[in-house]
């Protein structure tokens, strides 16, 4: 089977197969080797790593994958897309094809199953109940529609993948970079900074793409940390207070986290964590760095506790 990384290929699969792309699949098939190559780069893809793909469509990204890593296992939504696969990625013996929704796949048991991880690692967390062979990667062109989900369900299950590389809509991947202060930090950049390193590997246009989006999109490569390098004393209350933080923009942090249920603090303890941390009561969530909403969460952890 010749790549499919050309428009030219990719319609000829798709149409002997008489398959319909399907739009609520966020289903935009990449056409562009060069895309792919310095992707593949980015995440370091090795003879000896275990990659989890997201999403593989027509096998595109695979056949390059499964050429440049030790093993492959490709977790794909659509059912129709199966065959197709099973035809597109016959010659290669070291792919594995499975067919769920990713945001329903234990992929904690699935690195296990491969012996693969984090082994600079193996000593904390998730890596301690194995020892990994290999190396985990991630690598994915997501369908977009559920981007966050997919990134959070990697961080918070803390699938020990030694690094993440993903194609995302080009906004998305401003915001996962982005630092205090900026339109485009929010609580998504902020979880992405605790959890990893990312950085923007290229931008990616339309045309790259059959059929085109109608969005620009970006390749992301994020290193992730085995233990994040600053580390709050509850980490499900600071996710918490960086969601409330942003719910709102314009809110200030005392209004936003003051008046919201799932941040179990008043708007008197959140303005003494504050001036705590010689801040304005007027403060927006904007203007706080990660560290500072660690403290902050830290500030708040022991607010709640002294009032029990
Ligand atoms: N990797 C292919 C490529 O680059 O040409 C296809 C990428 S396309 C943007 C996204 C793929 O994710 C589609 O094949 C779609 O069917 C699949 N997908 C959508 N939702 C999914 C889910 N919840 N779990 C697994 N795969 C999903």
């Amino acid at each position: 089977m010749s790549k499919l990384s050309n428009a030219k290929n990719t319609i000829a699969v798709v149409s002997q197969h008489d398959f319909d792309f399907r739009k609520r699949f966020g289903q935009n098939f990449l056409v562009d080797e060069g895309v792919i190559l310095r992707a593949l780069e980015a995440a370091g893809v090795d003879k000896d790593d275990v990659i989890f793909e997201i999403g593989p469509g027509i096998g595109t990204l695979t056949q390059y994958l499964c050429e440049a890593a030790y093993q492959v296992a490709a977790i794909e939504i659509d059912r129709k897309l199966i065959p197709i696969l099973e035809e597109t990625l016959q010659q290669y013996d070291n792919v594995r094809i499975i067919n769920q929704d990713v945001l329903k796949t234990d992929l904690l048991g699935l690195a296990r199953e491969y012996e693969a991880g984090r082994p600079q690692d193996e000593a904390t967390g998730a890596a301690r109940r194995y020892v990994p062979k290999h190396d985990l990667k991630i690598v994915a062109n997501l369908p977009y529609y559920i981007t966050t989900p997919i990134l959070m369900g990697l961080f918070r299950q803390k699938v020990p993948a030694r690094s993440v590389t993903v194609m995302v809509q080009k906004e998305v991947a401003e915001r996962m970079t982005a630092r205090a202060g900026g339109k485009d930090y929010g609580s998504l950049s902020i979880a992405v900074q605790y959890y990893s390193r990312p950085r923007i590997v290229e931008i990616v246009p339309p045309e790259s793409f059959v059929p085109r989006p109608k969005v620009t999109s970006a390749v992301v490569t994020m290193e992730l940390y085995g233990e994040p390098p600053v580390k709050p004393v509850d980490e499900e209350l600071f996710i918490a207070i960086t969601r409330a933080a942003f719910e709102q923009r314009r809110k200030t942090l005392v209004n936003a986290l003051g008046s919201n249920s799932s941040v179990p603090c008043g708007k008197d303890s959140v303005r003494q964590a504050l001036e705590k941390m010689g801040l304005s009561p007027s403060v927006r969530g904007e203007a706080l760095s990660l560290e500072e909403f660690i403290k902050l969460s830290d500030l708040l952890k022991g607010s709640e506790q002294e009032q029990a």
